[in-house]
């Protein structure tokens, strides 16, 4: 590496010593095999993150979502303080639980009762469940390239070849991870996303409980539903006698206050709510209709958790969910975000590199290799992901982080300074692998 490149050799050794004592020196299989190597952070600030070789990084991981605000904002850190004087963990009720149900019930369009967890994976699990006592029915579609979280039954088709997905029209159903329960996908049906004949000729036959989607899919490329997609879903799981689950784990409260839904203007029956709930605290929520959720309160449908509602937590989220009903929050973030992708579009244009570009509010899709706007799952198939992750690495050797699959999560934070600093730091890579 040139000398004007930072450096990463502190992080590196760090991740060496790590890996005697955890396992590959990481606690998420998802913070392995990055380049030039997993690093190791000592603190954050704003869109900043500080790391073991005193690097100072822009950064548009933003903590794979949650960290909407940006790193370390006094708000919350005040009141967080406050709450740890006061005890930090009940295992119980704590008025600020019922502060955070009530604006999530405000801002959410389809939201009348909460319950909270503490991860989006947690939470999808416990919508099915809801989902299965309502309906009485036991299956569920979920598609190709969503991601709902880690756990046996929905680790189906996240991420198939094409050599293993199958027919487009009845894929078959890919594992992801050794160890994966066999019969875990004996409830699952995988479908691709975004074609409405397909979905509906499956529902017909009845049997599905519940249809859970990305409402957009955010996890593989950034793709948005084809026009009245989401509506016709609705209709067609009404009709059949399925409940349509929205997870939200990344669209909610970034694409409006009341997340895709709002944006989208569609309601589904169940939310699955995590990452910008809690700006960085371990939170997660499903909500639904009164109804619904009621199956819960009658104890029908059990649902646990030591540390769900944990005090701290339930701060945090009181304090970040009160910043989207405040100063513009969504146009304001949206207005950095095309500030970014547009400038990021006029880059990759200038130097000649074939690239699809979508954003919402918050989050920018970035891929090489392709000219047209990926409409599903096997589409992204086309992307030249070695390229890009390759103009990854230049990034983050001048200074910016972004993740390889070509996520960018945007911060209130980022000032149009440190979007203008990304662009010229962009521009610079782009050459640099234009020139390799
Ligand atoms: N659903 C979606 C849509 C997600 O993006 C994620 C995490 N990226 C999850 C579920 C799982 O959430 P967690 O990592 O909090 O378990």
């Amino acid at each position: 590496m040139s000398e004007n490149f930072l450096n990463f050799q502190k992080s590196k050794d760090y991740i060496e010593e790590s890996s005697l004592h955890l396992a590959g020196g990481v606690n998420s299989s998802f913070r392995t095999g990055m380049k030039p190597n997993a690093l190791g952070f000592v603190s954050g600030e704003g869109p900043y993150l500080f790391d073991m070789d005193g690097n100072k990084l822009i950064d548009y991981y933003l903590g794979m979502g949650p960290m909407i605000l940006g790193y370390n904002p006094s708000s919350i850190k005040e009141a967080v303080k406050k709450g740890i004087e006061e005890g930090f963990f009940f295992g119980a009720q704590s008025k600020y639980e019922l502060m955070a149900a009530k604006i999530i019930n405000k801002l959410v369009p389809s939201s009348e009762l909460v319950r909270f967890c503490t991860s989006g994976s947690e939470a999808v699990q416990a919508s099915l469940r809801l989902a299965r006592a309502a309906t009485k029915k036991n299956m569920v579609i979920k598609f190709e390239g969503h991601y709902h979280g880690w756990f046996d039954n929905v680790l189906w088709s996240n991420k198939p070849t094409l050599q293993h997905a199958g027919r487009r029209d009845n894929p078959n159903l890919v594992a992801w991870t050794d160890g994966q329960d066999t019969h875990s996908g004996d409830s699952i049906v995988v479908l691709p996303w975004n074609d409405i004949e397909i979905l509906d000729k499956r529902l017909s036959k009845g049997d599905i409980a519940a249809v859970i989607m990305e409402p957009a899919m955010c996890n593989s490329g950034g793709i948005s539903p084809r026009n009245d997609y989401l509506k016709k879903a609705k209709i067609s799981c009404k009709s059949n006698g399925s409940l349509l689950i929205f997870d939200e784990t990344i669209t909610g409260f970034r694409f409006a206050p009341g997340g895709a839904q709002e944006y989208y203007n569609i309601t589904p029956d169940i939310t699955i709510l995590a990452k910008a709930i809690a700006n960085g605290f371990p939170v997660a929520a499903i909500t639904g209709s009164r109804e619904l959720m009621s199956l819960l309160t009658t104890g029908k449908v059990v649902h646990g958790g030591t540390y769900n509602s944990q005090y701290l937590s339930m701060i945090a989220t009181v304090k970040t969910l009160e910043n989207y009903s405040k100063n513009d929050f969504h146009n304001n973030l949206n207005e950095k975000t095309i500030y970014l992708k547009e400038g990021l579009e006029k880059v990759f244009f200038d130097q000649n590199i074939p690239s699809v570009l979508s954003s919402f509010p918050g989050f920018i899709f970035c891929g090489f290799g392709m000219k047209t706007q990926p409409q599903e799952y096997r589409d992204l198939l086309n992307l030249n992901t070695e390229m890009y992750i390759s103009f990854c690495l230049e990034m983050i050797k001048r200074g910016v982080r972004s993740l390889e699959r070509g996520a960018w999560f945007i911060s209130i934070e980022h000032s149009k300074e440190v979007l203008q600093k990304t662009i010229e730091i962009a521009r610079e890579s782009a050459i640099a692998i234009k020139n390799n």
